[in-house]
């Protein structure tokens, strides 16, 4: 794997977060696995948009069964301090579905230290600025694993993906709003 190819994608996916404002806004997805209300949790969060969480769920039952109980959730989700004020659900089509179980993601000093160069010269808190370097060395440590095991990349945001599709389940739900 060209190492060249792993930096667009990561730069791509800072880009979208846009750094900072934006990827605080987007706390939520990625410490989803840890912070998802109970309920939620077999819903996969997508990103947030207007304080709108949007997920993506493997079917209409699902979908349907969550979106009753839409305010408790999100009621939840602001308790543990995310800015979060609604939820939209979508059914991720099937093939997005099949995301290999054993990801080898080894975090490196070299990880660390791109991510603390990514944040240099950004006004955040101290304690927040630790959680983010960790986050973001984290998620460049995972595209890293995912392409080795036969990611895609994503034809509309350079982002890794498992399945079958041209875009990742992101763009998918993305260019599915923007489609009246
Ligand atoms: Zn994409």
């Amino acid at each position: 794997m060209a190492e060249e190819g792993l930096w667009k994608t990561l730069e791509s996916l800072l880009r979208r977060y846009g750094i900072v404002d934006k990827f605080r806004e987007q706390l939520v997805v990625v410490e989803w696995d840890t912070e998802a209300p109970p309920l939620a949790h077999k819903a996969c969060p997508l990103y947030v948009k207007d304080k709108t969480l949007y997920l993506s769920v493997p079917s209409h039952a699902l979908a349907q069964e969550l979106h009753l109980q839409k305010e408790k959730i999100v009621r939840e989700l602001q308790e543990k301090g995310y800015d979060i004020c609604d939820l939209k659900f979508s059914v991720r089509p099937p093939e997005l579905a099949s995301v290999p179980h054993l990801l080898e993601i080894a975090i490196t000093p070299e990880d660390e230290v791109w991510a603390r160069n990514a944040l240099e010269g950004q006004e955040l808190p101290p304690r927040l600025r630790d959680r983010m370097v960790s986050l973001l060395a984290a998620t460049r440590a995972r595209e890293r694993a995912m392409l080795a095991a036969g990611a895609r990349k994503c034809r509309s945001c350079g982002a890794a993906f498992f399945g079958d599709s041209d875009v990742c389940p992101v763009c998918y739900v993305e260019q599915m709003e923007a489609t009246p």
